[in-house]
């Protein structure tokens, strides 16, 4: 017996309409010893629109062609989850899917050419097709990808691999930096979006996507979702699960999941960097068959969201001047290291703050790091580790990026690092370091000291190109002393309305209060 079922509910929430579709789609019901074969990819980008460069073909296949079969499968995060959980049920097959991997310099990636998006999603399709019989579709997804004349990139993905596989389950994880609204709900049948940032919990939604996939279809689940946009947009750097109200909100979505069965409730707080028109917030609920619930339950998280607009979006941040002269005083206070989190500058090549720390007499201090192939090359080429050399830095990647900084210093480190084949350590000043790579890199811990030969324990401050991830090996291992978050110039600022928006909705709190 073939079901299909489509059902629409019309509310008016506040002075806008929300559309919510539930799901399409039910699969036969198949006894558990039926086999089961559901697919498995991943196409992930987040995109900071704003940034300079274009993310094509060259820049999806820098770190080589995409995967197919088996290495999709062991690509990790929330893959591995799904994958863990698939193989603990019998009679389930997995089956890997043409995937591109991380493009080339991850999220400092300007917009993704309509060329790159057209080849990876029929890549995509034909590889489903060329696997045969399927009875699902897994989908680990970023949810804030932005292509150039393609509105809605996930929704457009789902649409596209459905008319290819039919009314089977598709079901789709995001990270919590995802944009998206009903669209994608409408075209996929179950959205599961992580909870925590630092991202400690993609393998968790991975693993829920599996369950609850394989109920589907032996019959058991069937998603029914319900999805609104609370109408707020916040910086990446408030957004933090470790603090107020970032964590109760997820709290309240821990609640509604616990004290009701088979429900999922996702918040994405979204990307603000991607200028696209479903920027923002989204609340994203999955319930057993139950609109009424799913509906009253995404109105509750809208409504709470919505309530603590202020709280959420409306906090500061000193600025480089300000910060640098706190992290300074912090550190001759004795609380070694402090961290400064630049987190404003999204290429990685923003000199403000290692101008700042020159000119107020900072030492010890190490960027950590800046993206700058021209100076890694400029040295690679001429020198060796222990040479002198002078060399301009930074200061050019995009318009707020500063100026370049002209040092003289000792090459300390010259060799491979991670990803990168040529990274450079210059010692300069009274003990300060830079540490030059090609492309942006977000250091979120301190594992990348020992390996550059550089002691944790000679660093007065540490400046790092990150957010909120950094939390991870700073905070929550209490390694760091102290940690100031410095709002300099930068394409990725705490204060949106500097940014020059063009096709986001015109109600967004707090650019509209
Ligand atoms: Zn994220």
């Amino acid at each position: 017996m073939k079901m299909f079922r489509g059902f629409f509910v019309i509310l008016a929430l506040g002075s806008s309409i929300v559309l919510c579709a539930a799901a399409q789609a039910q699969a036969p019901a198949a006894s558990a010893k039926t086999p089961i074969r559901i697919a498995v990819a991943t196409f992930s980008h987040e995109t900071c629109t704003f940034c300079p460069s274009p993310t094509g073909v060259t820049e999806w296949e820098y770190y080589g062609p995409p995967m197919t079969g088996d290495d999709v499968l062991k690509s990790g995060g929330y893959i591995r989850g799904f994958v863990d959980a698939a193989r603990e049920y019998d009679g389930v097959q997995i089956v890997g899917i043409y995937s591109p991997r991380d493009a080339k310099g991850g999220s400092s990636g300007s917009w993704v050419t309509k060329e790159a998006f057209d080849k990876y999603s029929k890549g995509m399709a034909e590889d489903m097709k060329r696997a045969g019989h399927l009875d699902g579709v897994y989908l680990a997804l970023h949810g804030a990808m932005a292509v150039t004349g393609v509105p809605k990139p996930e929704a457009e993905l789902v649409r596209r691999l459905r008319q290819e596989v039919g009314q089977i389950p598709i079901f789709v994880t995001l990270d919590l930096h995802a944009n998206e609204d009903k669209e994608l709900s409408d075209a996929a049948n179950a959205v599961f979006i992580i909870k925590r940032y630092p991202h400690y919990d993609v393998a968790l939604q991975g693993e829920r996507a599996a369950r609850i996939m394989i109920r589907t279809i032996r019959g058991t689940y069937k998603p029914v979702m319900a999805t609104r946009k609370p109408g707020i947009i916040t910086p990446s750097v408030f957004q933090g699960t470790d603090m107020s109200p970032s964590m109760e909100i997820m709290e309240r979505a821990r609640k509604w999941e616990e004290r009701t069965r088979d429900v999922y409730v996702s918040v994405a707080y979204g990307f603000a960097y991607a200028d696209v028109p479903d920027v923002g917030a989204t609340v994203m609920v999955v319930t057993n068959n139950n609109p009424k619930l799913a509906n009253e339950i995404a109105d509750d998280m809208s409504g709470y969201i919505w309530r603590i607009r202020e709280q959420f979006a409306g906090k500061k941040l000193p600025k480089t001047k300000e910060g640098v002269a706190q992290a300074i005083a912090s550190a001759r206070s004795g609380k070694k290291p402090v961290v400064i989190a630049d987190h404003s500058d999204r290429t990685g090549n923003s000199t403000h703050i290692l101008e700042e720390l020159i000119r107020q007499g900072g030492r010890n201090f190490c960027i950590t790091t800046l993206a700058d192939e021209k100076a890694v090359n400029e040295i690679a080429s001429k020198n060796k580790a222990g040479d002198t050399v002078t060399v301009s830095v930074g200061g050019y990647a995009d318009q707020y990026a500063g100026n370049p900084v002209k040092i003289t210093g000792t090459v300390d480190f010259l060799g491979r690092y991670g990803r990168f084949e040529k990274v450079v350590v210059l010692r300069f000043g009274e003990n300060n370091r830079v540490i030059l790579t090609p492309l942006l890199h977000e250091a979120t811990d301190s594992s990348i000291f020992q390996p550059l030969g550089i002691k944790l324990a000679d660093l007065d401050v540490i400046v790092l190109k990150s957010r909120v991830h950094f939390r991870r090996g700073y905070y929550e291992n209490g390694l760091a002393g102290d940690i100031v978050v410095v709002d300099a110039p930068g394409l990725g600022p705490a204060d949106l309305s500097t940014i020059p928006y063009k096709n986001i909705p015109k109600n967004l709190y707090p650019l509209v209060r």
